[in-house]
């Protein structure tokens, strides 16, 4: 019988008990890049790896080509934007993706953002803290209600359908959305209309970007769309910093009429000290924090770990990125 172990890299921290999965039936080699007493050893994986898993890694061609019999990717995240698809594509590499298990806690972390920007949540918050809070507050700390306001959603796919859930089906709101083509949601409809994007953007007062970052959605929120947006409108991102233009959205909230952003990721990221973003009064912004809870992350850690060992058997994997 021949030998079916394969090399294993672990580029990211895995729980113990995946981990142990993946040493059962392969030879892993675990090597963080980000550490610099691990990259190295990444550096050195790379030319035997037939197998990849972790996150927040870019994987581009020029990685790729230092390993040339690498079979399967698993990301432990929903997002591709990290890796080179056409390289993948060339080369026949299976990717696999985590869609579905982190949803719900993302549409949550979400809602999160619209109700700390709407109702001012960690400014009140901190006052309390700083031993401010000295008597009844005034109108000048006053929120704004987040019941019965349209609330624009785009990208209405798993997250910006479940947003959508809580939004009109929670909160009272009336939802629009804009994706490239309708969507069916029984469970929505009457609820969450499809509209073109300069008309969700007119008619909104909260616009939630839950968009996968690609070629098409780069730079995508920029001057014309925010000047589109309502005066007094909030913004928010819990998908990828890059699809909206950071200097262009301080400028809406600056100098034009935006309200308030509520942000979980950003272009860099950690977010950088001195990027104005940081301590903006009117800007919450979170630490990419969307699917991070214990029991999503192990969910995510479990089902990237069953599609590598399928991948790796020459199996489908639970979820694999079409590359077609
Ligand atoms: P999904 O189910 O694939 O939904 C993506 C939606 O965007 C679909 O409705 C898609 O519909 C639409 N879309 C794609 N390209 C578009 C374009 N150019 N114009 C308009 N609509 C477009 O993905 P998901 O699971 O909801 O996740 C969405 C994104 O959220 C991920 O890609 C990831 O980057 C981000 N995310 C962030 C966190 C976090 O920690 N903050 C956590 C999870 C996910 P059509 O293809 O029909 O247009």
């Amino acid at each position: 019988m021949t030998d079916q172990r394969k090399q294993v890299l672990v580029f990211r921290e895995l729980p113990p008990d995946q981990l142990a999965r993946l040493q059962e039936v392969h030879d892993v080699t675990v090597a963080n890049p980000l550490r610099r007493d691990q990259l190295a050893a990444f550096d050195a994986a790379l030319p035997r790896v037939q197998g990849m898993i972790g996150s927040s890694q870019l994987i581009d061609e020029a990685l790729l080509q230092r390993a040339p019999r690498l079979e399967a990717i698993s990301s432990i995240s929903v997002g591709v934007d990290n890796y080179s698809i056409p390289a993948l594509r060339a080369r026949r590499i299976v990717l696999c993706h985590t869609p579905g298990v982190l949803t719900e806690t993302t549409a949550d972390t979400i809602f999160a953002l619209i109700m700390a920007t709407s109702r001012r949540l960690v400014e009140l918050a901190n006052l309390v803290r700083d031993g401010r809070w000295t008597g009844n507050i005034g109108d000048d700390l006053f929120g704004w209600d987040v019941h019965g306001k349209t609330l624009g959603i785009l990208g209405f796919g798993r997250i910006g359908q479940a947003l959508a859930r809580r939004a009109a089906l929670g909160f009272g709101m009336p939802v629009l959305y804009h994706s490239r083509r309708p969507v069916d949601v029984p469970v929505l409809s009457g609820y969450a209309h499809y509209t073109a994007r300069d008309e969700l953007l007119e008619r909104s007062d909260i616009v939630a970007v839950v968009l996968p970052l690609t070629d098409e959605t780069r730079g995508l929120m920029g001057s014309r769309e925010f000047a589109l947006m309502k005066p007094g409108a909030i913004f928010i991102n819990g998908a990828r910093g890059a699809i909206v233009q950071e200097p262009v959205l301080l400028d809406a909230l600056d100098v034009g009429t935006l309200r308030a952003a509520g942000l979980d990721v950003f272009a860099t990221e950690p977010l950088p000290l001195s990027s104005p973003l940081r301590t903006h009064p009117r800007v919450t912004c979170f630490p990419h924090i969307g699917s991070a809870t214990h029991e999503t992350r192990q969910a995510m850690a479990e089902m990237a770990t069953t599609n590598l060992l399928l991948a790796l058997a020459g199996k489908p994997p639970l979820a694999a990125y079409p590359l077609d």
